[in-house]
């Protein structure tokens, strides 16, 4: 015969269990923190980035393998490499994170996943301004040496302020991306521009999630999906615009 009242406890303690053992988020850090994340938060931070190391490899492979001059090698190699450090880094960050064991290498491994996201942007534009014609009388073609620059300045900022006025090196993150494609898009036509429009747009969208830790349950892996959704739609424009595949069937017919 079953008692009630230990049924009831049983619920409850099952209820209890539940909601102990599935929590999403913790509190929201202090502005001068780090927020520490959620067993479920370390695992989709994890997992939203690893996922993409492999395909990102074989992404800049296939670049390589597509390159027909100079200017593709190159940009094979610069964008391909900063595509894979994109997403080892933050993965190994993410890792070591979890693990809690290793906090010199984890604070190491957080101000380099930072710094990838400069070095990154710049590597996007790489590709862009090396293959392309771009006209040599106008604001476009400085932007090849110039979104280095950017990059060289935003990662002194960081490694010099780490963690301390966070709003701030959002807006580094947003001029880096948006103020380089202004006189590129308006002085030359590119073929893809639609997709880098798609990534640009879906990367906006994610960095509302990125100072959101605390506030939205996993905020910081839903940032991870866009910049993984951002990245694929421009590598996407890049292998069928900068890489097309017609130009080795052309060659092989020639020979
Ligand atoms: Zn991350």
């Amino acid at each position: 015969m079953v008692n009630s009242a230990s049924l009831k406890d049983c619920f409850f303690y099952k209820d209890k269990t539940f909601r102990v053992s599935i929590q999403w988020m913790n509190q929201k850090a202090l502005p001068t923190e780090q927020y520490q994340p959620a067993y479920i938060e370390h695992i989709a931070n994890i997992i939203t980035h690893g996922i993409w190391i492999f395909p990102s490899i074989l992404g800049a492979v296939e670049l390589f393998q597509r390159s027909q001059d100079r200017a593709q090698f190159v940009s094979a190699v610069i964008y391909g490499l900063t595509l894979i450090l994109l997403f080892s880094v933050s993965t190994f960050f993410h890792c070591t994170f979890y693990l809690r064991h290793y906090s010199i290498l984890k604070e190491l491994l957080h101000r380099c996943d930072r710094a990838m996201i400069y070095i990154f942007i710049a590597g996007s534009y790489f590709p862009w301004l090396t293959i392309e014609q771009i006209p040599n009388n106008g604001w476009a073609s400085s932007m090849k040496w110039f979104v280095w620059v950017m990059a060289l300045m935003g990662i002194t900022y960081q490694q010099i302020f780490h963690e301390k006025y966070k709003r701030l090196e959002m807006i580094f993150y947003l001029i880096m991306g948006i103020f380089p494609a202004i006189p590129i898009i308006s002085e030359h036509y590119f073929a893809g521009w639609m997709e880098i429009f798609t990534g640009g747009t879906l990367y906006l969208i994610g960095t509302i999630f990125f100072k959101c830790d605390g506030v939205i349950p996993c905020a910081h892996a839903i940032w991870h999906l866009f910049v993984s959704m951002a990245a694929y739609c421009h590598y996407y424009a890049i292998l069928n615009y900068l890489y097309p595949i017609i130009n080795i069937r052309s060659d092989k017919l020639n020979y």
